[in-house]
């Protein structure tokens, strides 16, 4: 079966796909344990990956399929050196902007983002103590970023910080996070630990939404609040009564959000997965470069999404090794 012609990017399964994910790099200025290999990876020639006007032609196709929101990820987006020219290009777009983001040099992009439009920003922040986000990330950034967490603060930007939230590592700090919201426009994610290629995935080291909840129920009982969900949302958001910010959980491992999925990425080597779980890829920077459409390709891709985690349905699939490390390592995919 193939997909209608002139529909919106819809699945088998009436999943419209309007939000796209652009990964701009393979590398990091950050090596956190979770999502890239202690070893590296293996860099590979420039020419692989798509060039600045690359990147805003693929987003221009994907645009003329109805896609409403993109996000810069990577890899670490704001390491290109033509992040700005990539931002400015795509703001031209009628799409709805957005970076995820280390927050290194989030300081050096404050003009760029107000003059395309971005408003909201994810950072990564998997610990509030200096040492032991240093150790989690194998580098030295801790007050850099703080620091720029700040600046976007006083900017009013729409700020998500993100968490991967691993036992023994920063578990006993989900109360800390949630303090961290008291007084301060934050939405703060804590996110289950996933699997990807070599980042020696072990459920054993993941904290899941259940226990996550038990934790935080027993700090603030009734005063924890639900929040209203969209369809969309990869999370379930909650709040403390009287307090700013929001927090919320991913539950990706033990409570897979696939029904209300809307999400495309396109890696930054020119590729469309169609699920952050799949290994499943086409290839659409080649085509591309030799004056082919591409707008068929695309749509043949996200028809053929799998209901649930890229085929991996129940939690054994989903934790087996020779299918979850099929993938590539979350650094190359874009998260
Ligand atoms: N460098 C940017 C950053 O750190 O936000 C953008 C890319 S990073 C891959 C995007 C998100 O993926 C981060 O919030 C990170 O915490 C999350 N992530 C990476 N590996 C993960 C894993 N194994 N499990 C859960 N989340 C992961
Ligand atoms: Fe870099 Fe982000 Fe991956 Fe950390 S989570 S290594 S900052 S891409």
């Amino acid at each position: 079966m193939s997909p209608e012609p002139l529909t919106p990017l819809s699945d088998q399964f009436g999943r419209i796909h309007d939000y796209l994910r652009i990964s701009l790099t393979e590398r990091c200025n950050l090596r956190c344990v979770y999502c890239m290999p202690a070893e590296g990876i293996v860099l590979r020639p420039k020419s692989q990956f798509m060039k600045t006007g690359e990147v805003i032609a693929l987003a221009t196709e994907f645009v003329k399929l109805g896609v409403t929101k993109i996000r810069l990820t990577g890899g670490e987006p704001l390491i290109r050196n033509d992040a700005k020219e990539i931002m400015e290009g795509l703001c031209k777009l009628p799409v709805q902007l957005a970076v995820s983001t280390n927050g290194i040099l989030i300081d050096k992009f404050l003009e760029t983002f107000k003059n395309c439009n971005i408003h909201s920003i994810n950072v990564s922040l998997d610990s509030l103590k200096e040492d032991r986000f240093n150790a989690v990330t194998r580098r030295n950034d801790f007050n850099k970023i703080i620091s720029n967490i700040g600046l976007l603060l006083k900017d009013e930007f729409h700020l998500k910080l993100n968490a991967v939230i691993m036992k023994g590592v920063n578990d006993d700090e989900l109360i800390d996070f949630i303090e961290f919201t008291k007084d301060r426009n934050i939405h703060y994610r804590f996110i289950e630990f996933m699997p990807f290629n070599g980042n020696k995935w072990d459920w054993n080291k993941g904290l899941s939404y259940k226990a996550m909840m038990e934790i935080i129920m027993l700090a603030y009982n009734k005063k924890v609040v639900k929040l209203k969900d969209k369809k969309t949302d990869t999370a379930k958001a909650f709040q403390i009564d009287g307090y700013k910010g929001t927090f919320a959980i991913i539950s990706s491992v033990t409570n897979p959000f696939c029904d209300g999925c809307n999400r495309l990425r396109l890696t930054a080597d020119g590729k469309i997965k169609n699920c952050l779980f799949s290994n499943n890829e086409t290839d659409l920077l080649t085509p591309l470069r030799e004056g082919k459409d591409v707008l068929n390709l695309i749509r043949e891709s996200v028809w053929h999404k799998k209901r649930v985690r890229g085929g991996m349905e129940t939690f054994e699939d989903f934790s087996a090794p020779e299918l979850n490390q099929l993938n590539r390592n979350m650094i190359s995919i874009g998260g």
